[in-house]
């Protein structure tokens, strides 16, 4: 198949590219390269079956393909707070702009949704029935809403043009490539640990998070887009095991083998209290559960960091 993947120089796009090719298919990559980097494809751009093109996705395109990943957009915190506007028409003007395509090609899509969609949750595990409890006018709206919208977009173009579409819902997911600077919980422990600083819990560090490793995350996105029956379905894709960032903090210590000091700053606002996904459609659907636990996750990911900071 000819595959397209929209913020393919992202760290989840980049792994999605990787094994892509390794399945055999031809892929075009997308991306802005304003969070993604052209670093992350130093291998795939190896293979004569990938092509990369820098483009903004709010921007029509027209390239002949059979399927679209769409992972175009901020993600972090930090990020889609300073480029708001950006982050709520990439997910909305932009994921018009990839739907109209692949209708015009009759090509499949996934859209990348997110865990935040259940904003502040009020049931625990959250389910993909749950419909969320998002401040709509708060600091973290200009990400949710977007996901929410592009969510809503998705399934109009199911139910109005009978698209091939699905969604997924991406839980915390960390890795290789996760970027440096990106300012969520994983990079900012690793990089702290690394440099001898202080590790930042923000608010008491009892709220929750569920970690997934980023193959295993790759592997179930791979299942959604192409095992039959996901057609207009959507998928909380994640690890239910959870943790709470005194804990994450913890072990981050444990793996490197020694005791650091925690900096408790304030609570971002909007912050959610809990997170952990039911996966139980995943696994009925899809045949998929993480495989990872966070341990040998994170043992991988900061022998990746350490090998990055000596390259530099
Ligand atoms: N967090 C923290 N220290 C940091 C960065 C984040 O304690 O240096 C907390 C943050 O307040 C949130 C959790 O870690 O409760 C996960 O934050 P992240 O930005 O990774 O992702 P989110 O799930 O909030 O989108």
């Amino acid at each position: 198949m000819h595959i397209l993947v929209a913020g393919g120089a992202g760290f989840i796009g980049s792994h999605l590219c990787e094994r892509l090719l390794k399945l055999g298919h031809k892929v075009t990559c997308v991306d802005n390269l304003k969070t993604g980097r052209k670093s992350n494809l130093h291998e795939v751009q190896k293979s004569p079956k990938f092509l990369f093109l820098k483009r903004d996705i709010r921007k029509p395109l027209d390239l002949p393909m059979d399927f679209i990943f769409n992972l175009a957009s901020y993600a972090s915190p930090p990020y889609y707070q300073k480029w708001s506007v950006e982050t709520m028409l990439t997910n909305s003007l932009g994921s018009y702009q990839l739907l109209e395509l692949a209708r015009k090609r009759n090509a499949g899509y996934l859209y990348a949704s997110t865990s935040e969609v259940y904003g502040d949750p009020l049931k625990h595990p959250q389910k993909e029935t749950d419909w969320g409890n998002v401040n709509p006018i708060g600091v973290r709206a200009c990400y949710d809403e977007a996901k929410r919208f592009g969510e809503a977009l998705v399934m109009e173009y199911v139910r109005k043009h009978q698209l091939n579409a699905r969604i997924i819902r991406i839980f915390n997911t960390y890795g290789p490539r996760l970027q440096k600077d990106d300012g969520r919980v994983i990079s900012n422990f690793i990089n702290q640990a690394l440099q001898n600083k202080d590790l930042t819990i923000y608010g008491t560090g009892k709220q929750t998070r569920s970690f997934c490793y980023v193959t295993d995350l790759v592997d179930g996105i791979i299942r959604a887009a192409f095992k039959p029956k996901t057609r207009g379905q959507v998928f909380n894709l994640g690890n239910p095991g959870e943790f709470t960032m005194l804990e994450a903090a913890e072990l981050i210590q444990k793996i490197i083998g020694r005791p650091m000091r925690l900096d408790y700053k304030p609570l971002p606002g909007d912050d959610p209290k809990r997170r952990r996904p039911d996966i139980s459609r995943a696994k009925t659907v899809l045949g998929w559960s993480p495989k990872v636990q966070l341990r040998e996750g994170l043992t991988k990911t900061i022998a990746w960091f350490k090998d990055q900071g000596k390259k530099r």
